[in-house]
């Protein structure tokens, strides 16, 4: 998509007089990226509408870098439309809240109710999950689960049969218990039926739930405008929650949810475990659904940091696919200086490889290793384009000089190897799995 989008714009850029009609051919073929993104025909039109009130050519003086001001209007409209100006409840430790969760089977929002108790356990607060989905068999035992694993007290019962009996007990003896969070779990049904927006109409009636969350898969597609909006209709939704952003989904259906539900996305759901869990934010989100990560884009940013001298090697030997050790070296050397929680938040899908979720500190470590390995390595060994044979006194030398043992020179090239394998020629977006969001 951000290809796609970049190339239009690019494809603009070489034209000499910028008129309507390029104008035009350009957000078109920005409006069939948007579309096969899932973000729905309306709303892609509205846009489309938008920035041409943004982009009013006749007012651009002469000199003006137009390419750079439709980008920036694209980029800013589609944060506008993840906002819907309306705050959010935000439970408060001084008086008990009821959270309930709503979405369809499968959608994540068993998992996601115990990442957002956890979330919430961490900040201080006293969750309790109640398990009200009576409808799949082993409801209850996998929020039992969850919840035992993160040490919440959590209700439910195998035998009752009516959701909003179990939901209204739950409550009730967790208010007694002094909960400040209560969080409400629903069933789902495979499809959009009638039983289920009555059933979640009764527990939200029975509860009085302070927020209702609308739980959806980032993989949806084209479908999230009617499925949110029919649990819109029939529970007042007051917060989104987008799941398996770890996927291949760039979630663009996020932007339909807002749309329907006139509500904001307060997290997104990156994996399976209770901790990955992020709040949300728009502008990451939208640089991702825009796919930002593909080299013309890192053409531009580049500009503006890595310093001008530099500039042009870096960006032949990518573009040739050449990724010398030097390269790499640069690479952790940028990763070092990003605080690495703004890192995962920016760019959920960065190298599992390099830097697991959870071992932060020593992969920082390692790289800072595999950093001194390469302060002892000669200048035609770091520029060399292919590396590959070190020779068996050529790694002593190099484990001496850096005060490291031959193990760790191989481990360090072995890592090289993999990376460089990622980004060989012709995989230049695939840069964005490991350069930091300033780089793109
Ligand atoms: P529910 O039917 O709506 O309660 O959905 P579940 O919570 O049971 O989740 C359905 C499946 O999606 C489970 O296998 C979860 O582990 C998985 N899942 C939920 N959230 C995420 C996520 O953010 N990332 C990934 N990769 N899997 C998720
Ligand atoms: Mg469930």
């Amino acid at each position: 998509l951000g290809g796609r989008i970049t190339c239009a714009i690019r494809k603009m850029n070489n034209v000499t007089i910028i008129d309507e009609k390029s104008l035009n051919e350009c957000l078109n073929e920005i409006t069939r990226a948007l579309l096969q993104s899932d973000v729905s025909f309306p709303l892609v039109k509205n846009m489309q509408t938008n920035i041409k009130n943004i982009v009013n050519l006749q007012d651009l003086a002469v000199g003006h870098n137009k390419r750079k001001i439709i980008e920036q209007a694209i980029f800013s409209e589609l944060c506008k439309m993840l906002d819907p100006g309306k705050p959010v409840f935000n439970p408060k430790k001084t008086k008990p809240s009821v959270v309930m969760f709503v979405g369809l089977q499968g959608s994540g929002k068993t998992t996601t109710c115990t990442k957002y108790a956890y979330h919430h356990q961490k900040k201080g607060f006293k969750p309790a999950l109640v398990c009200a989905d009576t409808f799949r068999a082993g409801a209850f035992d996998q929020l039992k689960q969850n919840a035992t694993k993160a040490k919440i007290p959590f209700y439910g019962s195998y035998t009752e049969s009516d959701p909003v009996k179990i939901a209204v007990e739950g409550v009730d003896r967790f208010k007694k218990e002094n909960c400040d969070l209560i969080i409400v779990d629903t069933s789902g049904r495979h499809k959009q039926e009638a039983s289920l927006f009555e059933e979640m109409r009764q527990v939200a009636e029975a509860t009085k739930p302070d927020l209702v969350i609308f739980v959806m898969d980032s993989s949806i597609g084209q479908a999230a405008f009617d499925q949110a909006q029919a649990f819109k209709q029939s529970v007042s939704v007051g917060a989104v929650i987008i799941t398996k952003m770890d996927g291949h989904a760039k979630g663009g259906g996020a932007l339909s949810a807002v749309a329907a539900t006139k509500s904001p996305i307060i997290f997104i759901g990156t994996g399976e475990h209770m901790d990955e869990f992020e709040v949300f934010e728009a502008k990451p989100f939208v640089s991702r659904l825009l796919g930002m990560g593909d080299l013309s884009g890192l053409v531009d940013k580049l500009q503006a940091v890595v310093p001008k001298e530099q500039q042009t090697t870096l960006v032949e030997n990518l573009s040739q696919g050449n990724f010398t050790l030097r390269i790499m070296y640069d690479q952790f050397q940028s990763l070092m200086n990003f605080p690495l929680k703004e890192l995962y938040s920016m760019l959920p899908g960065i190298s599992a490889e390099l830097m697991p979720k959870g071992h932060e500190e020593e992969s920082r470590a390692k790289m800072k290793r595999y950093m001194t390995i390469m302060d002892s390595m000669t200048n035609e060994e770091l520029d060399s384009s292919n590396p590959k044979v070190f020779s068996e006194t050529r790694m002593m030398r190099i484990a001496r000089g850096s005060g490291r043992i031959v193990s760790e020179v191989m481990e360090m090239l072995n890592e090289y190897k993999k990376l460089a394998t990622t980004f060989g020629k012709g995989k230049g977006q695939n840069m964005s799995k490991i350069l930091p969001p300033q780089l793109l």
